[in-house]
């Protein structure tokens, strides 16, 4: 077994009601905290397991769990557990109650606004920087919009009950929850600009780069019809963008996997508007 860093605490959902639960079960867990030692962990960074136990990753993988101090993490930890999340699903559904606010470990969410005809168009995306749900802390109870898996994504989540605790105990919770708010708003106005003004070419080509992003990798898993929706085009305006780019020599496409294979071309045929999401993150972060 390989220890990297010792098991604390953390615990998976065994919830068999959870489609997507996960993870190692408790015979697992024992066995690797005994193999790791049970001495106290000097900080939050130390929490953690074998990578052979956990395909889905960390809650330190969260950049906003990571960057808590150790006292407001360890608040949350006992109510955390990891879920796998499948390309697709629903999580949450825009008008239902949160019942969860969910920390992603890597992949990408997408949130959605829905309109009355079933229509749905991207607003915003979610990675390891972010949180969704996180409002359900300050009081925000039904969700706004539609948050789904945009490709596979691993996340650690909490009740939005013991959420809704922490924050009221921890200056940190409370204060990213707002901030990562901001960052969702900012995303929302940019990415209305873009819609509306910008061509669909370099919309698919942003795009692109922010799922890049999000997956760590230069292969995207991204069928046309995810594309079409996200994008709030038909499909066949994606197919003719997929080609028109691809015969520039910038990603290939096959099969519902988009490879990029020249960055640099897909960022000059994007439009400003990867760039200034990028930047905004980076300062309300
Ligand atoms: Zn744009």
């Amino acid at each position: 077994m390989i220890c990297k860093r010792r098991y604390d605490g953390y615990r998976t959902d065994n919830d068999p009601a959870d489609p997507y639960k996960t993870g190692p079960q408790d015979a697992s867990r024992s066995a690797l905290a005994n193999a790791c030692g049970t001495s106290a962990r000097p900080t939050g960074r130390d929490i953690a397991v074998s990578i052979q136990v956990s395909k889905v990753g960390l809650p330190l993988d969260n950049k906003l769990l990571a960057s808590l101090p150790r006292g407001d993490f360890a608040r949350l930890i006992p109510h955390l557990s990891s879920i796998a999340l499948q390309q697709g699903a629903v999580l949450i559904e825009a008008g239902d109650e949160v019942d969860y606010v969910y920390f992603p470990h890597y992949g990408m969410l997408s949130l959605l606004a829905v309109l009355r005809d079933g229509k749905a168009i991207e607003t915003a995306t979610v990675g390891r920087e972010g949180v969704v749900g996180a409002m359900a802390g300050l009081g925000l109870y039904k969700s706004l919009v539609r948050v789904v898996v945009q490709m596979p994504t691993a996340a650690s989540k909490i009740a939005a009950t013991h959420f809704r605790t922490v924050v009221a105990t921890s200056d940190p919770v409370s204060s990213f929850a707002i901030r990562y708010n901001e960052v969702l708003l900012s995303q929302a106005r940019i990415t209305a600009a873009c819609n509306a003004l910008h061509s669909i070419e370099a919309r698919f080509c942003r795009w692109l780069l922010q799922c890049a992003d999000r997956a760590a990798s230069t292969t995207v898993p991204l069928t046309q019809e995810f594309l079409a929706e996200m994008l709030g085009v038909r499909r066949t305006s994606v197919t003719e963008v997929a080609s028109k780019v691809q015969n520039a020599g910038a990603i290939t496409y096959s099969r519902g996997v988009i490879r990029i294979i020249d960055r640099a071309a897909l960022t000059r045929m994007s439009c400003e508007c990867y760039e200034t999401l990028v930047e905004q993150s980076a300062t309300l972060s």
